[in-house]
């Protein structure tokens, strides 16, 4: 995805303000943006597609701003100095119903409107549908949230609620802050008639789970597990890396979960059936907090990193609880694996097309099974420890990845690993001779 994400400046905070009405009305929304100048600047460009756009001023002076495609090229009245300072405000009408379809995915994502509300599935490029935004996933700012709502709804967002304030027509503004630096692939902002239920996880860390107020009762049994969740991650990858979690129940008939940065948003459909299934959701996306959240994809192609450790531990954790053995899922995979990599890409080489395909997911969590076979289980916890400490709250990718392995194994593996990772055939499992991969034919 070349073009994600745009140069010459980073940003240091967003500030957005939602003027919310109705699941399906387009609302006032600003957005505004302190950047520093990289380079001098005479022109830049933000991420932002659809919505009305209105006015766009560069620290206070009406700037000239252009779509294109995704881009939104904003020409500054006066150029930018390098390494200096300055604040873009993006005035537009939101368009709440934005969305977007990926043939690779489940789900259609960018707003999703609930029957009293919305929520935000942004991954991997429809952050952009609603806010303007430097949208790439190795990219992170803070966000600071103003959302306006009818009396009678609330409204959430990542981090901490800082506030709200009742204005004198009723209207009450939420203000929020996401507390840690956030990826635009990962902002939450959510809407609805919701109750917040209050728990707390090991050391005391606030937990608070957002649900709509029918779905309370009926989601508890499986929302209440989290504590259970968070103490076996941190067994095996030390200390959950935010200042909060809560899992988000979407009222929404979109299938998909998704590991929004300190609120996981989860389908109400996902916790209310199996639970063998639920657990391995709400583990999965609690994972993804280690590994795509905290430590940040370095590009869309290192995808296989995030989503390979979320579905390893997801399984993992399944096998202690009842679900199948890690083993016979792994085997599984093993059997697709050719057939994966002739249709989906190596792990660490999607197309923008196969991104979110199985590939990413158990053929990726079985590159990380083949790596804990190879060097021992005992190294790869000090491997899977050391990753998730050394790249806390930084951006990593595939190469960081083999290095940090190799230097905690003792030895180099890059010969083992790089035709897993890029080869058109799969290599051989190590410990398992008699596993077969299913032949491809063309
Ligand atoms: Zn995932």
């Amino acid at each position: 995805m070349p073009l994600a994400g745009n140069g010459g400046y980073t940003v240091r905070r967003y500030t957005l303000d939602f003027d919310w009405r109705a699941p399906r009305t387009p609302f006032a929304a600003g957005a505004t943006v302190e950047a520093t100048a990289t380079q001098a600047l005479s022109r830049f460009d933000l991420d932002f597609a659809g919505n009305t756009l209105h006015r766009v001023t560069v620290d206070g002076a009406r700037a000239a701003a252009e779509r294109a495609g995704d881009e939104l090229v904003i020409t500054p009245a006066r150029p930018i100095p390098r390494g200096s300072a300055f604040t873009v405000r993006v005035d537009y009408t939101a368009d709440p119903t934005l969305r977007r379809h990926r043939d690779d995915a489940i789900q259609d994502y960018g707003w999703t409107p609930t029957p009293d509300g919305t929520v935000i599935c942004a991954q991997p490029d429809g952050a952009r549908l609603v806010f303007p935004a430097n949208d790439h996933p190795s990219l992170r700012a803070p966000v600071t949230f103003r959302i306006t709502t009818p009396a009678g709804l609330s409204a959430v967002a990542n981090g901490r609620l800082v506030g709200t304030h009742r204005r004198p027509d009723g209207r009450v503004r939420w203000t929020y802050d996401s507390e840690e630096p956030i990826a635009a692939q990962l902002v939450q902002m959510a809407i609805g008639k919701f109750t917040f239920v209050d728990s707390s996880g090991p050391r005391g860390l606030p937990v608070r789970d957002v649900v709509p107020d029918g779905l309370v009762s009926d989601t508890e049994e499986y929302r209440s597990l989290t504590r259970e969740h968070l103490a076996w991650l941190e067994r095996r990858l030390g200390p959950y890396p935010f200042r909060r979690y809560g899992v988000l129940v979407g009222d929404t008939d979109q299938p998909v979960a998704l590991e929004t940065q300190s609120l996981s948003v989860v389908p109400k459909d996902d916790l209310l059936g199996d639970r063998v299934d639920a657990e391995r959701n709400l583990v999965h996306e609690l994972t993804h907090h280690w590994t795509g959240d905290s430590i940040a994809l370095r590009r869309w192609s290192d995808l296989w990193l995030s989503e390979g450790h979320a579905r390893f531990y997801e399984r993992l954790y399944s096998e202690e609880h009842g679900g199948v053995s890690l083993e016979s899922a792994m085997r599984a995979a093993y059997e697709q694996h050719d057939r994966w990599r002739h249709d989906d890409g190596a792990p660490a080489e999607p197309t923008e097309a196969t991104l979110f395909r199985a590939m990413r997911y158990d053929g990726s969590a079985l590159v990380l099974y083949a790596l804990r076979e190879q060097v021992g289980s005992r190294a790869f916890d000090r491997i899977e420890r050391a990753w998730v400490t050394a790249y806390r709250g930084r951006a990593a990718g595939t190469g960081d990845f083999v290095a940090l392995a190799s230097r905690i194994a003792g030895e180099d593996l890059r010969p083992f690993l790089t035709p897993w990772l890029y080869g058109s055939r799969t290599p051989p499992m190590p410990g398992h001779p008699d596993w077969q991969v299913d032949p491809v034919e063309d």
